[in-house]
Order: structure tokens, then sequence, then C-alpha cells
């Protein structure tokens, strides 16, 4: 655990019982995320560690001013993630990295790439696969 974790009293951390370790930011929410996006939390940290910085979701589900892209957060299926402290060179590859790990019924974007407000915006959005006699095993 890095020295200013315990330091940093502005945010709350979280332990998911794998040891994969995330920060809340204390202005963001996560309370009311539904389950496919909560489950993901620990699997998008580990990507997010693997590039050797700290996971830190910056939005979640509380309100903020209406964008389009919000409305997955309101209904609890949308994440933001810290990308700043990634060097420029590691975000196309964490990008990729979770957009392999998430699959297709992820959305996940560098939204605001290159401006102070960047950041991984990850959502919840189940790609139609057919009826389920149709889907296989
Ligand atoms: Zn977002």
């Amino acid at each position: 655990m890095p020295e200013n974790f315990v330091r940093d009293i502005s945010f709350k951390s979280l332990l998911e019982p794998s040891g994969a370790e995330f920060r809340v930011k204390s202005n963001a929410c996560i309370k009311k995320l539904r389950d496919p996006m909560r489950s993901a939390l620990r699997g998008i940290a580990e990507v997010l560690e693997g590039f050797g910085v700290e996971a830190v979701i910056t939005s979640g589900t509380e309100d903020f001013k209406h964008t389009a892209k919000r409305s997955a957060h309101y209904r609890g299926d949308a994440t933001d993630w810290r990308s700043k402290t990634l060097d420029v060179a590691d975000k196309p590859k964490a990008l990729a990295a979770l957009k392999k790990l998430l699959g297709p019924d992820f959305v996940v974007i560098l939204e605001n790439k290159g401006k102070p407000q960047e950041h991984f915006h990850i959502h919840w959005s189940p790609v139609y696969h057919g009826s389920t006699t149709e889907r296989g095993a």
C-alpha cells in the first residue's frame, strides 16, 4: 500500500475479498451500482494496478449535471476511473486491457483524452445475443 494511501483522508478505501484494492473519491458514490458493474470493479482495479497505478473511482452513481453519458451512471451501470496517473504510452494499453477483460457487454472509453478531466468511463451495455437457444453454450 503506497504511503499516501493512508494519509489521504479525503478518500475512503475499499478492500475486496481478492485483495484487489481501489479507492472511491470522497465526492463519488458507488452504493447504487447494479450487479454487472459492481462485479467488474475488482477486475478493473487489478488491470489498473497492473500498470503500476492506484485504482481510483472518480465517479459512480452520485448526482452530477446531466450529460448524455451520465445516464448510465444514473442507472447504476457506470463508473469513471482516474487515468491521469498512467504513463501516456500506457493509456491505450490499459484501455485495450480493460476492453479485453470486460468483453462486449461493457463500453470502455478514455474520455476527455489529454485534458485535465480525462478518465476511463466504463459502463455496462449488454449486446443483443439473439435468443438464448441461438446463443449457444
Ligand atoms: Zn462516466
